[in-house]
């Protein structure tokens, strides 16, 4: 089982090598090997070598069963030209290990529920939702696109465009994540208004009467998902939804859990590796100061035992392992409450 690691920039080799602690603990404990071997991402391979992804990267993550990635990108590069900025090292990666799926838990921990956005009472239904949110179609690449000019003034334009074989790809993962959670789905469209959302929705209700009955399967329209997300998290299992809709609704449930520092996500093709990184980003601000939270990573690396190797019972070992940290006390900076203990950095 091999591994490959791209701790990236910023705080990103601080967190993966906690990650990679904890990962040691877990094979040990379970009898588990994994080979791991590191590799260059971002504005530290712009340094190296010139190029945000450097070809031997991406032939070391094609040869491996899973990627672990830390973070990228920072000031240092801010001003480079666009072409090789950091951040087209990620999207570069994702396009070649044609990643199209991306998966983001929004888990609220009971023990940092104080820091929760939402109100007290909604706090204690749950919150523990997992976004499925298409990553390789949709408005950010469909065709036709322009900008320019058009009847003597500015105009620009994108296209949403969904073929039924990229629904239903995206579909069956969330109702195989669905299987492994509490079996129910919520798709995600906007098809009182838009062509492409009623093929989504006939799709995944063709695809659910095939192969997922087991399912319960609903639909709503996104302008209604993102109240409801905020007004009653714990409505949600498993969301289902294409690139844009999915890119504002999975920050939506991150923000309200409070917690950048906590949260995982996946992003899985279909034969290749599976990539696994904190939502977060490189935070240069705490950069190097030993303040960083590593439990984004820490859940990142439990997904990648999850969904890349089926090792459930290590995954599910890592996360009860972070709600006994939580439980004893053990806090960084960003989920730091009264009567806990600052672990790294103390200033
Ligand atoms: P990107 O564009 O790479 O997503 P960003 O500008 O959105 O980056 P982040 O790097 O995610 O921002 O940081 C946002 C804020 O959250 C910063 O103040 C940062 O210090 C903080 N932060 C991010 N990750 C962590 C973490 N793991 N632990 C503690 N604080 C964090
Ligand atoms: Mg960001």
């Amino acid at each position: 089982m091999k591994i490959c690691v791209l701790p990236g920039d910023g705080i990103g080799r601080e967190i993966v090598a906690q990650a990679l602690r904890v990962l040691d603990k877990v094979a040990a404990k379970h009898g588990r090997s994994f080979e791991t071997a590191e590799a260059l991402i971002g504005g530290c391979a712009i340094d190296a070598v010139g190029v945000p992804l450097p070809a031997d990267t991406v032939a070391l993550c094609k040869d491996s069963d899973a990627v672990l990635l830390g973070a990228v990108g920072g000031p240092k590069w801010d001003t480079i030209d666009p072409a090789v900025r950091p951040e087209k090292g990620l999207l570069g990666i994702r396009k070649e290990l044609k990643l199209f799926a991306n998966l983001r838990p929004a888990t609220l921990f009971k023990q940092l529920a104080d820091a929760c956005y939402l109100r007290p009472d909604i706090v204690a239904r749950g919150l523990d939702v997992m976004v499925v949110r298409e990553l390789t179609g949709g408005i950010y690449f469909g065709e036709p696109r322009f900008e320019g000019m058009k009847d003597g003034e500015r105009f620009g334009s994108n296209t949403m465009c969904y073929h039924e074989h990229e629904i239903r790809r995206i579909a069956r993962v969330a109702f195989e994540a669905a299987r492994k959670r509490s079996g129910r789905v919520c798709s995600v469209d906007k098809a009182n208004v838009l062509d492409v959302s009623r093929v989504w929705r006939e799709v995944v209700i063709d695809e659910h009467a095939k192969n997922y009955k087991d399912i319960e399967l609903t639909h709503m329209y996104v302008d209604n998902a993102a109240m409801q997300l905020v007004r009653d998290p714990s409505q949600f299992d498993v969301m289902v939804t294409g690139n844009l809709f999915g890119d504002i609704l999975s920050d939506e449930a991150a923000a309200i859990t409070g917690s950048i520092g906590m949260l995982p996500s996946a992003s899985l093709g279909e034969a290749n590796p599976g990539l696994y990184e904190p939502i977060h980003g490189s935070a240069p601000d705490i950069a190097g100061k030993d303040k960083a939270n590593p439990l984004a990573t820490i859940l990142s690396v439990s997904m990648m035992l999850r969904h890349s190797f089926d090792m459930a019972v290590e995954a599910d070992c890592i996360e009860s392992a972070v709600q006994q940290a939580l439980e004893q006390g053990y806090r960084t900076g960003d989920i730091m409450q009264p009567g806990c203990r600052l672990v790294g950095c103390v200033e």
